[in-house]
């Protein structure tokens, strides 16, 4: 081959490579899709919304704030997929349809009746009321328009609502559900608030960008003057926008925004199909510092560089604006909705000529594995943690706190957000007695608390963590304290419509198991504080004992039991008002108990198996991982706390855990979570 042609063909490839790297709007079936409820069409969320650590991943269908509405099936196929979790989708439902795409619904409350006595016996077959089920395809075959459940605002949901997905079936990215054509009428461009610039020299978490504010003039936003100047050499743009719709005040995230100088596109994001393993990216694509010290979400038009997320398209280096002279550029980036209205920023960029901060030295890299090591902490991040460069800041003070036994080790900083699980290592600097060694947590502090278990390493305690701030470790001997059933002996349960349990721990709850008469008995457990039983034919008439077994993070474990009665008198004996023995170990009838102080040493001192492997988030991989173990139990009879060998603690519910959680935030309700006011919701 000469070398002409070799050269011709290098070309030829790197021109075809940056094509590829240009965007080309998807093409999906239109109208396929029915709208999910019969109620006139609306949304209080859409795909590609800005929520904390994840977009929003579909369309949150207006249930004009009340529950208990029909749902329907938006296309013919059959319910593969059922979950029940206590935040993410709370109860939902997946079809799979013909074409090769399915739908999620989520948030709901009861499903259709045969759907949902067929979960009830699988929960009970489980002993789980959490639940991922893979149901076979010829079971529950639906028509377009066929009803499948009651609306609700089950799990993370904040108000009344469907959460409402399209998934492509066999990869499982999301889709944005706007592409496929909605009743939702939207003919107004995206409003654009403000414009962050950024030195790229350096780390974007390592520098307050230059604001700008905007005005719109004949259409077109431009900053005051129309030009910046500047002396940085490579920068890049963030912007702050959201969607507008006909004859709402809703603000929705905004589908695309491109960047052109001098007319040439160079980078460009699009919302339009993500993986729920990349949701996560979200954090990337906006300015995290600017979030955590409570300010707007901006979103970079330039992808930052550990970013995998798949949601930009751009020139690899060449998305970074480069000033190398004093030529005046033009910048245009165009803000776009997924209905095609379009918002354009318009201004020129020059460098002023003046010495450019310097590139600073990073001891951390985005793109490659990441270690500190110290005498008494550790941290090791895996490939793909960060998202940009950083220095890990550590420092190390002795703690006096009660029942630490380590130092305060602060690591990065709380405004810095990392991607994926990392490994922390903390060497204990206080003697820990032998029953106290599986009873040990190591704290994060930072915006918010999270708390693991630690697991031994040699002498090192470790634990996995998906933040920085910093990290302590505590020994944890008390177990969880809960309230009671019911002033008496035997609890006279005639009048009560159900059982709520609100346990409550020093370091936070694992796992919650009730037993009736020495079977499981189904308690939920929506939005992951309250256990709650109504009653249902699972209790017959008669003398029944109710024994819950509550297991806490680091694996203290609390049993208590009770006798009851419902559906007939009690004996005289219990009727008698003041039953004398057991008075005194009996906590009043509180909703919360105070904590037991004693928790000697060796109260649930045996392992706690809180570990199980129910919360995978896939449902393709969820279902079916309950073990349905049987087990009788010898029955408690009298109203106090027992050492317990924590051979039922399965039900593993991790609450201090960041688990998927999807819908934050409240839907058609004016709060709070998260945005600044410039985006905050209706
Ligand atoms: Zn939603």
């Amino acid at each position: 081959m000469s070398k002409k042609i070799l050269f011709s063909l290098v070309l030829l490839l790197t021109g075809f490579i940056s094509f590829s790297q240009l965007y080309r709007k998807p093409v999906y079936p239109q109208n396929y899709f029915r709208w999910v409820t019969n109620l006139n069409p609306d949304i209080v969320a859409n795909m590609g919304e800005l929520r904390p650590n994840h977009w929003h991943m579909g369309l949150d269908v207006r249930t004009n704030q009340v529950v208990n509405q029909n749902v329907y099936a938006a296309a013919d196929g059959y319910i593969a997929f059922v979950g029940i979790e206590s935040l993410s989708w709370g109860r939902w439902i997946i079809i799979n349809h013909p074409n090769g795409l399915s739908t999620l619904y989520g948030h709901l409350n009861d499903f259709r009746d045969d759907l949902e006595k067929y979960v009830t016996e699988l929960q009970y077959q489980n002993e789980s009321w959490e639940t991922h089920l893979t149901i076979p395809p010829g079971k529950f075959l639906v028509k377009k328009g066929d009803f499948i459940s009651f609306s609700g605002t089950t799990g993370g949901s904040g108000g009344p609502h469907v959460h409402w997905e399209i998934i492509d079936t066999k990869s499982g990215r999301r889709l944005n559900p706007t592409l496929f054509g909605t009743p939702i009428v939207d003919n107004v461009p995206p409003a654009i608030i403000k414009m962050a610039m950024y030195d790229r020299s350096n780390s974007v978490y390592d520098q307050s960008p230059s604001i700008f504010s905007l005005s719109k003039a004949g259409g077109v936003y431009s900053v005051a003057g129309g030009t910046i100047n500047t002396n940085l050499k490579k920068l890049s743009f963030s912007i702050q926008a959201y969607d507008i719709r006909n004859g709402t005040s809703n603000q929705d995230g905004i589908y695309s925004a491109r960047l052109f100088v001098d007319n040439k596109e160079i980078s460009s994001f699009y919302i339009d199909s993500i993986d729920y393993a990349d949701s996560r990216y979200m954090n990337c694509q906006v300015d995290y510092r600017m979030i955590s010290f409570g300010s707007s979400w901006m979103q970079h038009t330039s992808k930052l560089p550990g970013d995998l997320s798949g949601v930009y398209y751009d020139l690899g280096e060449n998305s970074i604006i480069s000033l190398s002279d004093t030529l005046t550029r033009n910048v245009r980036i165009e803000v776009a909705d997924a209905n095609g209205n379009v918002s354009t920023i318009n201004f020129s960029v020059k460098n002023n000529g003046g010495t450019a901060p310097a590139a600073k030295i990073y001891e951390w890299w985005p793109g490659r594995p990441n270690r500190l090591i110290k005498s008494a902490f550790e941290a090791s991040l895996p490939l793909n943690a960060l998202y940009d460069k950083m220095n890990t800041g550590y420092t190390s003070m002795p703690s006096a706190s009660l029942n630490s036994v380590s130092a305060r080790h602060k690591l990065g900083e709380t405004y810095i957000p990392v991607h994926s699980n990392y490994e922390v290592k903390i060497k204990p600097d206080k003697y820990i007695s032998p029953e106290n060694r599986n009873r040990i947590v190591i704290k994060r502090i930072g915006k918010n608390t999270i708390i693991r278990k630690a697991s031994w390493t040699g002498e090192w305690l470790t634990a996995q963590f998906r933040d920085f701030g910093t990290f302590e470790a505590f020994i944890d001997n008390v177990p969880p304290s809960v309230n009671s059933l019911g002033a008496g002996e035997i609890v006279n349960l005639n009048k009560a419509t159900r059982i709520t349990f609100t346990p409550t721990d020093n370091y936070g709850i694992a796992s919650f198991r009730a037993e009736l008469d020495g079977e499981w008995l189904r308690f939920t457990n929506d939005k992951g504080r309250t256990w709650i039983y109504n009653f249902d034919n699972r209790v017959t008439p008669g003398q029944h004992t109710l024994t819950v077994i509550i297991t806490d993070i680091a694996g203290n474990v609390t049993r208590r039991s009770w006798q009851f009665v419902r559906g007939v008198n009690p004996p005289p004996a219990a009727a008698a008002s003041s039953p004398a023995i057991n008075e005194s170990k009996k906590p009043a009838v509180k909703k919360t108990v105070a904590p037991a102080k004693v928790a000697p040493a060796k109260t649930g001192s045996k392992s706690p198996a809180a570990k199980k492997a129910t919360t995978s988030k896939t449902p393709s991989k969820a279902a079916g991982k309950e073990t349905g173990k049987k087990s009788g139990t010898a029955k408690a009879i009298s109203d106090k706390k027992e050492t317990v060998s924590g051979k039922k603690a399965t039900a593993a519910k991790s609450t201090s855990a960041t688990k998927k959680t999807v819908d934050k935030k409240p839907a058609e309700k004016s709060s709070s979570t998260k945005k600044t006011t410039t985006t905050k919701k209706k």
